[in-house]
């Protein structure tokens, strides 16, 4: 999944997939991400099973091929084979409403005991723009986070809200994780290579977030 580009630093093609009941926000957090658009009525499928964004985060190229489901998630028709190999997972849960969070755990669980802790987890409470309407306590959803290892995040894709930071934070997890993959194999010997910096096209600042 790593490479080493002319500059000598890391390339990286991570799986990302969106996970969450229907209507939560999924698609169109990703189309807000990649394309910079929001809708307001649901969008049944996409063009692709998945879209590709590229980053540059302190030197270090990254590619995020984001899948997002065509909606199965209602038929509950998701299986391993939607999240397999992924290297990351959004569970993206609606803040108005208390069941889409209670699927999000199950779906933390699901992954947990398919992928271990491999996998990259974010949680997402969507639909900020309506806090008034909240049935989800932000200190439950966020002690629940932290209880498995997730980061959590608030996002609106209505207006473009905390979805930058939350890919962000995310890939810095999943380079962080590649990096513990190379020096378990490899028995430390490959620190050196993990930790060089290529700084000849840096887009994205490396401070903010927390992975
Ligand atoms: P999915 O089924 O999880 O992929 O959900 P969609 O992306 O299709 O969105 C379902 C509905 O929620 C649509 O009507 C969206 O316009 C709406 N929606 C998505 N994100 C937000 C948000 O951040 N705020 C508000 N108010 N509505 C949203
Ligand atoms: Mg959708």
């Amino acid at each position: 999944m790593a490479g080493v580009n002319a500059g000598g630093g890391r390339n990286h093609n991570f799986k990302v997939v969106l996970l969450g009941e229907g209507c939560v926000g999924k698609t169109s957090l990703v189309l807000r991400y990649v394309e910079n658009k929001f809708n307001d009525k649901h969008i049944t499928t996409l063009q692709a099973s998945f879209l590709n964004k590229k980053l540059n985060i302190g030197g270090k190229r990254v590619s995020l091929s984001i899948w997002d489901t065509a909606g199965q998630e209602r038929f509950h028709a998701l299986g391993p084979i939607y999240y397999r190999d992924s290297n990351g997972a959004i569970l993206v849960y609606d803040i108005t409403d208390e069941d889409s969070f209670v699927k999000v755990k199950n779906w933390v669980k699901e992954l947990r005991r398919m992928l271990g802790n491999d996998v990259s987890l974010c949680i997402a409470g969507n639909k900020t723009d309506l806090e008034k309407e909240r049935h989800v306590p932000v200190a439950d959803a966020e002690e629940y986070a932290a209880s498995v290892n997730a980061q959590h995040f608030h996002t609106s894709a209505k207006l473009n809200k905390g979805i930058e930071e939350m890919f962000l934070d995310l890939s810095k997890s999943m380079i962080a994780k590649a990096g513990e993959d190379t020096l378990t194999r490899t028995g430390g010997k490959n620190r050196k290579s993990v930790m060089v910096v290529d700084d000849e096209e840096v887009q994205v600042p490396k401070s903010g977030g927390c992975c």
